[in-house]
């Protein structure tokens, strides 16, 4: 059978560039179809433009600090579209560096809606014309899910809060997850009053129990309210464009705008899988193998859209694995093992591993360091920042089974970090090197006392 091409990938981010890319540059002809924007979603509406954001509402705690080292700031003040507006033009830069690698790499792409007609055939739905591949690439990623309650259409997700035309007095940001708190931190350095409502006790659900903690009380220091055990039952919208929530467990808040970050769902429907027979699991995500391939043996999906960890790092190794499997004879399976996490509050967190929970329900007997610290830029503003540092080491082995931290880089200690874990390295491996100092990182090294929790 003669295919137009060898690979077809349907969706222009992360993890579909990079697929099309490596795969033509084997020598494959390869076609790609993005309906949006190339870049997909970490370009245009995460992690990028998100960072710059986190940048551009730290400035507040500089200015504070920079008090202390004798600096004397007059009429300091924020405007937001030019802090938008410079972002946005980033990410178009970006966009477009995304569309040069494509050309670069003999990829022929296409700006259109893209669905399955059958295993071997997608519908450029635009151009209203078939295109046939050998090897069909599902990169459609997820999108923000929020529940349909009564006044659903007032609310923002993710996607819009970049392009906000002003910026908000108040905001009530629904979701305890990474997203909703990193949009915290921002929208609160900018100047919002924020509001941060969740249906569970605690924020961020799955990461160790002493960041969650430390996590809270960063977030009271940054102003930030927090309403939790509380769901939303109606949005209304008053004359003036403000919205009333009511909550389930009754009372009501008022805020300009309402943000829902809760939770993101694989992007797989209106994609015509059905009638390739692809197996869905329950969150609509493609069922994939360890190589990324499907039910249906042509059709293989990486990214957001396999539900597996959906961070973009992950989406490209994903398809960097597909590459080297499919066009390169070297089957490669994916690990998904000591994966680095950051969560972009502020001070910001890095983890890598177990948390205390999980490394006691796995290995039982774990010993655990821990040391809170001011961190030294503060000694002199006295700002109220505390460095966080947790390490989980497994009793018997010796080895490092988790790494948690918060405070100034924490994101940048975790990317390190992960490489001595990921090889197996013990509490005795950290101890013998040598400390860094004075460095906020040399504590990594150097901490000897097992913590011991209070008695009762
Ligand atoms: P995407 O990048 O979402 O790309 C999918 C593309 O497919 C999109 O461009 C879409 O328009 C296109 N598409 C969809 N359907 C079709 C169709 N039928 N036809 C044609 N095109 C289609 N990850 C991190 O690692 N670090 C972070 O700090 C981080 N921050 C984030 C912050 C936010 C606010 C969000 C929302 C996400 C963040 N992420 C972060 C997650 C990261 O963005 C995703 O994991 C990553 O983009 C997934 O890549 P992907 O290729 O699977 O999908």
């Amino acid at each position: 059978m003669n295919y137009d091409y060898d690979l077809f990938v349907i969706g222009g981010g992360s993890g579909g560039v990079r697929a099309a890319r490596m795969a033509a540059i084997t020598g494959a002809r390869v076609g790609l179809a993005e309906e949006y924007r190339f870049g997909g979603t970490c370009v245009i509406r995460g992690c990028v433009p998100k960072k710059l954001l986190v940048y551009g509402s730290a400035f507040p705690h500089e200015f504070e600090d920079a008090k202390a080292y004798g600096w004397t700031l007059d009429g300091v003040s924020f405007d937001w579209p030019t802090l938008r507006d410079n972002v946005q033009n980033e990410v178009s830069r970006l966009s477009g560096i995304y569309i040069n690698l494509l050309d670069g790499a003999g990829v022929e792409h296409v700006h259109s809606r893209a669905i399955l007609e059958d295993a071997n055939t997608v519908r450029l739905v635009s151009e209203g014309r078939n295109v046939t591949a050998r090897t069909i690439l599902v990169a459609t990623g997820g999108w923000p899910y929020a529940p349909h309650i009564a006044g659903h259409e007032h609310i923002l997700t993710s996607n819009e809060i970049f392009t906000l035309e002003t910026l908000p007095e108040s905001i009530a940001i629904v979701g305890g997850g990474y997203i909703a708190i990193e949009f915290a931190f921002i929208l609160a350095g900018l100047g919002v009053d924020v509001t941060v409502i969740y249906r569970r006790n605690k924020l961020l659900r799955g990461f160790d129990e002493d960041l969650r903690d430390h996590v809270g009380a960063a977030a009271k220091i940054a102003g930030i309210k927090t309403l939790f055990e509380r769901t939303i039952a109606r949005i209304e919208m008053e004359g003036d464009g403000r919205k009333i929530l009511t909550f389930g467990e009754g009372g009501e808040l008022r805020v300009d705008q309402v943000m829902y970050a809760t939770g993101r769902r694989p992007l797989t429907t209106n994609l015509g899988l059905e009638k390739t027979g692809v197996e869905l699991g329950g969150a609509g995500e493609i069922v994939v193998d360890e190589f990324s391939r499907s039910s249906v043996p042509s059709i293989y999906a990486v990214g957001d859209v396999t539900n597996r960890v959906s961070l973009t790092p992950v989406a490209i190794d994903e398809a960097m694995c597909f590459v080297d499997t499919v066009f390169k004879d070297n089957p490669r399976p994916v690990d998904h093992g000591y994966i680095p996490t950051a969560v972009f509050s502020q001070p910001e967190i890095g983890t890598v591993g177990m948390t205390e929970e999980q490394a006691r329900a796995e290995y039982g007997e774990i010993d655990i360091y821990k040391s809170t610290f001011r961190p030294m830029k503060q000694t002199l503003s006295l700002r109220d920042e505390k460095m966080l540092m947790k390490l989980i080491v497994d009793t018997a082995s010796g080895r490092m089974l988790g790494c948690h931290l918060m405070g100034p880089d924490a994101a940048e200690m975790a990317q390190l970090l992960a490489i001595p874990m990921r090889m197996g390295a013990t509490k005795g491996d950290f101890d013998a090197t040598m400390a860094l100092h004075p460095t906020a990182a040399e504590e990594l090294v150097t901490m000897r006392q097992k913590w011991v929790p209070p008695a009762d």
